[in-house]
């Protein structure tokens, strides 16, 4: 009985044990877990309090970085291009030519263009296009295209510029070489894509007949009012041009050697012919033109030389064009709706 007792109490004795260590291996879990857990925290704060500062101190840089592109007045960051076709384009429209038009007027009809110069807000222009437009004593026509032109160009979505080539004096006047100037005194200016040489007297009829650069050189005129809109001739390059600034150099330019009308857009032809490149036009339905009527000008008769200066230009385009083109550059005028150029060329041999 005394041994049953005693083994009771033993056993009683080992339970409390148990039950103790228990107690203390359950405290000591609890307290190392809060530990942990206090530990875990300050290194998640720590952690956070790094991210914040990284973070504040990429915002920052962020910051000096807009304030450097806020700088340059002309570069609209992370904007989109324009789509390829605009959507303010309306197709063909009825010309109207009021004889009171005054350029005020155009002006005020224009107010995003300033020195004759104009780019989307809305997005990144597709190309850097330069208007390049040969005259004398038309000022009436001038009036005209650059009323048309400029809401054309506007709804175009372009990033451009015209540029008015005046030839000053009396020497016979020379389209090819005037074209030549403007390219030359545009590209002073600005990066350009792209070059339209205009004839100031073609005002075109439908917006869908896209003012741009081809991976070809590009006739725009297929069709003119007077002549039934239809091409001229097969090879007809005349009117109005689009050359990029590496298919324009490839050729040379123009000839600078065709003294009064009639030649020189056939010698700009046999020269793109020359170097395999091959001139592209868009259907006829949207190049389309209206011709404001004018007699022959005085100053411009027909050129006698044309049909042997054509067959000349195998031997004289490497020599004859851009990098020959020598000019008195009287003056450059930024006017509100285009930029003003005006030369003398009578240095220059006259051609009778
Ligand atoms: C002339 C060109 C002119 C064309 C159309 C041709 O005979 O050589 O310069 O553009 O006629 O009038």
């Amino acid at each position: 009985m005394a041994l049953r007792l005693y083994v009771f109490h033993l056993f009683h004795k080992f339970k409390m044990l148990v039950l103790i260590t228990l107690c203390f291996v359950v405290l000591w879990a609890t307290f190392s877990y809060f530990v942990d857990s206090r530990q875990e925290i300050s290194k998640a704060r720590s952690l956070v309090q790094d991210f914040r500062k990284l973070i504040s101190l990429e915002d920052s840089k962020k910051e000096e970085k807009v304030e450097l592109i806020a700088k340059v007045p002309t570069v609209t960051p992370f904007q989109d291009f324009c789509p390829e076709l605009s959507p303010y384009l309306r197709g063909a429209s009825k010309l109207t030519f009021k004889a009171s038009l005054t350029l005020e007027e155009v002006q005020k009809e224009n107010p995003q263009v300033t020195k004759g110069r104009y780019h989307p807000t809305e997005c990144s222009a597709l190309q850097r296009v330069a208007i390049i437009i040969p005259h004398r004593n038309r000022e009436k026509h001038l009036l005209y295209l650059l009323q048309h032109l400029h809401p054309f160009l506007q709804r175009q979505q372009l990033d451009y510029g015209i540029y008015v080539v005046h030839q000053a004096g009396s020497t016979k006047f020379n389209r090819a070489k005037l074209l030549n100037v403007g390219y030359l005194e545009a590209l002073k200016e600005a990066n350009w894509d792209c070059f339209i040489f205009h004839d100031v007297d073609l005002v075109p009829e439908n917006d869908l007949n896209i003012y741009m650069c081809d991976t070809q050189p590009k006739h725009l005129v297929v069709g003119r009012n007077n002549t039934g809109y239809r091409l001229r001739y097969p090879g007809y390059f005349g009117g109005v041009t689009a050359l990029t600034r590496d298919q324009f150099t490839r050729v040379n330019g123009f000839s600078n050697s065709y003294w009064g009308w009639g030649g020189e857009d056939d010698d700009l032809r046999i020269r793109v012919e020359m170097q395999k490149m091959k001139v592209v036009r868009p259907s006829a339905e949207v190049a389309r033109y209206t011709m404001i009527f004018h007699k022959r000008d005085q100053g411009n008769e027909e050129n006698a030389e044309r049909m042997k200066l054509l067959g000349q230009v195998s031997r004289t385009w490497k020599t004859d064009g851009l990098n020959s083109c020598s000019y008195k550059l009287l003056s450059v005028e930024h006017n509100p709706l285009y930029v003003n150029i005006t030369v003398d060329f009578s240095m220059q041999p006259k051609i009778s």
